[in-house]
């Protein structure tokens, strides 16, 4: 079978018009492989190539990038490198073989042929390539019937080993079922329930069991995830506490109209990281304490670890938002969170006082700036300098609150707020 490659997007296409004779001059083979083959019978968008090449990836990539023009980087640990276009990267790495000596740690890695290196990948349907080579360019490669198992839609692994050696393929395979509604094979769902009760993944260091969950998280339909890894494997890799129930999966439909709303209401407000809010709700049951301590273990990074855990210690003090508040009250409840929690707010309390409150806050209190700066305490002569934070603390609560338009109407009101702190010194 050929595989359309002038279906790609034109910078694809000039990068696959050079690349071949480029390759052939040093005598390499090269081929596009994974899950962009994947991709590109199943007619979907391919952000980013991936060639494997038979020769040397690095001396490839580095005068592909030299002579493109381009930036190149060498990942020294894998042996790889990419090169970077203007929308798009490529990676390039050598054909290799890879050898597993106990479950869950990385590979010892070799050189190996290009159906070496297709045998060491997780999925059939991820175990296709296709020929960049002169003699038979565009064909497809198929050694273990991936485009059969496209066309049957299922999950298949390439050796019964495969759940031991890499743990992670555990999660890649509920990923791939649920994002293309694909089943998972008989004889792979087996193998999935074995290595579940050998416990395979709490062998595999919590970084990469971290960037499997974040990229089941940013999946289009997150919910569905979480069910199958609740149901075919539980969460105890999170922690030993945690089991889903039926209830617990209604915080899901909420955000995806919360995210709606918010796409649609506030377009001037920055993108949500909606991962950051489906995390959350996955562990909304757990205590803050033991939220706290996963972060930890699994290194997120600080601003998605304070994102999280803002909103667990938040919840109760956002309930002061059931009452009608006055707008200083709300910007001060909401100001020091992220969007991300007051949008999973959102979603979780279906009071209308609280979803007004967040609404208010977003459309203008957010984006309210003072004009009067410390400047111009100065120049109205106000005394001492230490009591301008304080000044312009209350200023920014009466412009919340009484609305104050010009830069005149907060001066008056700045010299209001310096005499009473005075007097009450
Ligand atoms: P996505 O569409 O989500 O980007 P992908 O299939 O392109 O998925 P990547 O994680 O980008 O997946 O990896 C590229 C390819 O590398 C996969 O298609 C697969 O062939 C191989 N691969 C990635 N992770 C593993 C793994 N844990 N075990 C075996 N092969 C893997």
């Amino acid at each position: 079978m050929n595989v359309k490659l002038e279906n790609l997007d034109t910078d694809f296409k000039e990068i696959l018009a050079k690349l071949p004779s480029l390759a052939q001059g040093f005598g390499y083979r090269i081929y596009v492989v994974g899950g962009v083959v994947r991709d590109l019978i199943l007619a979907n968008d391919i952000f980013d190539l991936d060639i494997v090449v038979e020769g040397d990836a690095i001396t490839l990539a580095r005068a592909f990038a030299q002579n493109s023009k381009k930036e190149f980087k060498k990942h020294h640990a894998f042996g790889t490198a990419t090169v970077y276009f203007d929308r798009h990267s490529i990676d390039f790495a050598t054909a290799r073989k890879e050898t597993y000596s106990s479950c869950g740690v990385l590979p010892k890695v070799y050189r190996a042929s290009l159906r070496e290196d297709l045998l060491r990948r997780d999925f059939t349907i991820n175990a296709m390539a296709i020929s960049l080579n002169s003699s038979d360019y565009g064909t497809l490669i198929d050694f273990y019937s991936g485009l059969a198992d496209l066309e049957k839609r299922v999950i298949r692994v390439l050796h019964k080993k495969s759940f031991l050696d890499d743990p992670t393929r555990l999660l890649r395979a509920i990923r791939f079922a649920q994002r293309f509604s694909f089943k998972i094979e008989k004889n792979t769902a087996r193998l999935i329930e074995e290595a579940v009760k050998r416990e395979a993944l709490q062998c595999v260091h919590p970084h990469r069991l971290r960037d499997e969950l974040i990229l089941i998280l940013k999946e289009p339909r997150p919910e569905k995830c979480i069910r199958a890894i609740n149901s075919m494997m539980g969460f105890s890799f999170v922690d030993d506490s945690l089991r889903l129930i039926g209830k617990d999966y209604v915080i899901f439909g909420r955000l995806k109209n919360a995210l709606s709303f918010y796409q649609k209401n506030f377009p001037h407000c920055r993108k949500l990281d909606a991962w950051v809010m489906y995390l959350t709700a996955m562990l909304y049951k757990l205590s803050s304490k033991r939220v706290e301590h996963f972060l930890r273990i699994f290194d997120f990074r600080k601003g998605d670890r304070v994102r999280v855990l803002s909103t667990f210690y938040e919840r109760t003090v956002i309930q002061r938002l059931s009452k009608p508040q006055k707008r200083h009250i709300i910007y001060r409840a909401l100001n020091d969170l992220s969007f991300e929690s007051i949008m999973f707010f959102y979603a979780f309390f279906r009071n209308k006082q609280i979803r007004s409150s967040i609404n208010i806050f977003l459309k203008t209190l957010a984006h309210l700036r003072l004009k009067v700066k410390g400047d111009d305490l100065k120049g109205l002569g106000i005394k001492p300098h230490t009591i301008y934070g304080k000044i312009l603390e209350k200023l920014l609560d009466d412009k919340l609150d009484m609305s104050l338009a010009t830069k005149d109407e907060e001066m008056r009101r700045a010299v209001v707020i310096a005499e009473r702190l005075s007097t009450e010194k």
